[in-house]
């Protein structure tokens, strides 16, 4: 019920409806709260939601990684440092990420913080002829999935290194035949990554099947599996 409410952008009445619960609220339901006070940027909700959270789940980072998003779509930058601080001081600050592809008997691994992948140049050569060509088609980077206060170009350039996406555009290279792509990433996907893949479906008529660290993706003609619900 917390959900669908606050999907629908009754936050207020999600809000009622938590305070009338019979029941302890648990982290599912503050995660439905929180997670719909980002889609309709209301902090003031998402900070009680966010507290909770942080005391029934503190090792869960697609909480304050929800957090960042609602503080940097709103300029608070001093409060995404606060939550990355609080992130870094349950000792989550460091976890790295990564994605993985199989091609053929090779597993590739792509990630944030080692040394690029040996092919780096050809695969972002070819990520920026993918991303001109979905931008056609009406794909706007997301910029507020970067948490950083830093211009909107720059923005831009981080969300290309995202590591899903160079696993992806590797498997898009790489694989010949219609076979779909699988990609395995170790955190959960982000929104623009979600929809750049959903869009590279599309533009490229090629299967993707993404596996996050939450749930299962499968792009497929422009469209996902989730519908858009992770
Ligand atoms: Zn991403
Ligand atoms: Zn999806």
């Amino acid at each position: 019920m917390v959900d669908l409410l606050g999907r629908a952008g009754y936050l207020d009445e999600a809000w009622d409806f938590i305070q009338t619960m019979p029941l302890e609220p648990d982290a599912t339901v503050w995660g439905a709260l929180l997670g719909s006070c980002r889609i309709h940027k209301n902090s003031e909700l998402a900070e009680i939601a966010a507290k909770n959270l942080f005391k029934l789940e503190p090792y869960n980072s697609a909480n304050y990684v929800l957090m960042m998003n609602l503080y940097s779509v709103l300029n608070r930058w001093e409060d995404v440092e606060h939550v990355r601080g609080l992130m870094g001081a349950v000792g989550l600050k460091n976890r790295h990420v990564f994605s993985w592809i199989q091609i053929d008997q090779t597993v590739h691994v792509f990630s944030a913080e080692e040394k690029p992948h040996p092919e780096a140049g050809e695969i972002y050569f070819e990520l920026y002829k993918l991303v001109s060509d979905i931008k056609k088609l009406g794909y706007v980077p997301d910029v507020n999935c970067v948490y950083q206060n830093i211009d909107k170009v720059e923005k831009e350039k981080v969300l290309l290194s995202h590591t899903e996406k160079l696993a992806i555009t590797y498997g898009l290279i790489k694989m010949k035949s219609s076979a779909p792509i699988r990609v395995i990433k170790n955190t959960r996907v982000c929104s623009d990554c979600h929809t750049a893949a959903k869009y590279m479906s599309l533009v490229r008529s090629h299967e993707i099947f993404l596996k996050d660290g939450v749930r299962f993706h499968h792009f497929k003609e422009g469209k996902c599996s989730c519908n858009d619900y992770w």
